[in-house]
């Protein structure tokens, strides 16, 4: 390993946003740090569709949708516990990759690119003095011109950087419970499914190697109702569903234990923090409801490699790029996000999900605009 600890850029968190954000610097010659507190591969709670605005992007980096033999899924089924289902086409439709294959996959890219990647090591905190970022992890300190927080929906540096969204007053939207499991089942490859139950829905989508994910997102009150077990809760109340009891009694579960993750919080949050460039979830995260998230974090990891392109080679001040970066990151995503939330207050409450079923069924012309407005354009 290097002994270098002074780099153009350091960045925490590689998941899809920080190694997408990392391979673009090296690529362009910076001396890139990047810190991840686990090992690739690993597996993550996530639904493991991605919308397909995300593919010109991702071939560039080498991911490549034709040639790992992905499935692409371009129908939408979704259905509720009154047995109401409502089939509809993706305008833009999407593909499936596990997060175990993409994310090592990234990672392979960025250290090909000359990243200096330092995995199952967790940032304890970054700071900013004298015009240069340290990052400290235990008694290592590395430093850099330019730090980007790409550490996810919720971290230890959140906490330490007391975040407003943490200590904002408990209110309908964060405080979700996600839970994953690959499954063999016989699902079809081009539909995904959004199968509605008592305050939440569960996701079903192929990825590589014709396993399937199968993924919900649900209340911590629904698990706590259930004495907080994940089985009993999938019994007593995702089973309401006819779909899901299907899929739940059938399926060949691939993990000896589901993933499961808590504390998810929908609230709005700063896209830059003590002038650290915030990207993916770290800097604001769309309901899984709308499948884009994945695509988000990639599009913001563009569009923060050009910010930071300019800023390093001296064409714009560090006040002016963190303005771009944040005007850039609403004009982007701001609408997206809010539509996202309001679809999520309401998708899973059960009168509510049956009238906007039935409603969409009744007025199929409906359907595509409200996808698209939460959907992006290629990048
Ligand atoms: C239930 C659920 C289902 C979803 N389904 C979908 C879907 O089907 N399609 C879609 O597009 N999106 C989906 N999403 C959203 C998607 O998973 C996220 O938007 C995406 O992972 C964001 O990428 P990211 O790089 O910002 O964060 P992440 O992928 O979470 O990466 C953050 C990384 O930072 C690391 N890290 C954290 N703290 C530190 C630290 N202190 N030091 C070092 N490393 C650190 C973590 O280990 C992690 O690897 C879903 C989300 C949930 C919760």
């Amino acid at each position: 390993m290097s002994n270098n600890t002074n780099y153009d850029i350091a960045v925490v968190g590689g998941g899809l946003a920080g190694l997408a954000y990392a391979i673009l610097m090296a690529r362009q010659g910076y001396s890139v740090l990047l810190a991840e507190k686990e090992t690739y591969p690993r597996h993550k709670v996530c639904g493991e569709y991605i919308s397909l605005e995300s593919r010109p992007f991702l071939e560039s980096l080498g991911v490549s949708v034709t040639q790992l033999k992905l499935p692409l899924i371009t129908k939408l089924l979704l259905t509720d516990t009154r047995n109401t289902e409502l089939n509809a086409r993706l305008p833009q439709g999407g593909f499936g990759i596990s997060r175990y294959m993409l994310d090592e996959l990234l990672a392979g890219t960025a250290a090909k690119a000359g990243v200096m990647l330092i995995t199952n090591t967790r940032i304890d905190s970054i700071t900013y003095a004298g015009d240069r970022f340290t990052l400290a992890a235990g008694d290592r300190r590395w430093t850099a011109r330019m730090a980007c927080g790409a550490w996810g929906k919720r971290s230890n540096v959140d906490v330490k950087m007391q975040r407003s969204f943490l200590t904002e007053k408990q209110k309908g939207l964060n405080n979700y419970v996600g839970i994953k499991y690959h499954i063999r089942y016989n699902w079809p490859a081009d539909t995904i499914g959004l199968h509605n139950f008592s305050n939440g829905y569960c996701g079903i989508s192929r990825i590589e190697d014709n396993k399937t994910c199968l993924c919900y997102l649900t209340t911590a009150a629904n698990l706590k109702k259930s004495g907080n077990d994940i089985g009993a809760m999938e019994r007593n109340i995702l089973m309401q569903n006819k779909w899901l009891r299907n899929i739940l009694t059938d399926a060949e579960m691939l993990y000896a234990a589901p993933l499961a993750i808590s504390q998810i919080s929908f609230q709005q949050k700063e896209q830059v923090l003590d002038h650290v460039l915030l990207l993916g979830d770290a800097a604001g995260m769309i309901t899984p409801l709308c499948g884009n998230g994945m695509s988000m974090a990639l599009h913001a990891a563009k569009i923060a490699a050009g910010l930071t392109h300019r800023y390093l080679a001296g064409a714009a001040t560090r006040a002016e790029t963190e303005a771009a970066y944040t005007q850039a990151w609403k004009t982007n995503f701001a609408t997206r996000t809010a539509v996202g939330r309001l679809v999520q207050a309401n998708f899973g409450k059960d009168l509510t999900t049956t009238l906007f079923l039935r409603t969409f069924k009744a007025v199929p012309f409906l359907q595509r605009p409200l996808i698209n407005l939460t959907s992006g354009r290629e990048f």
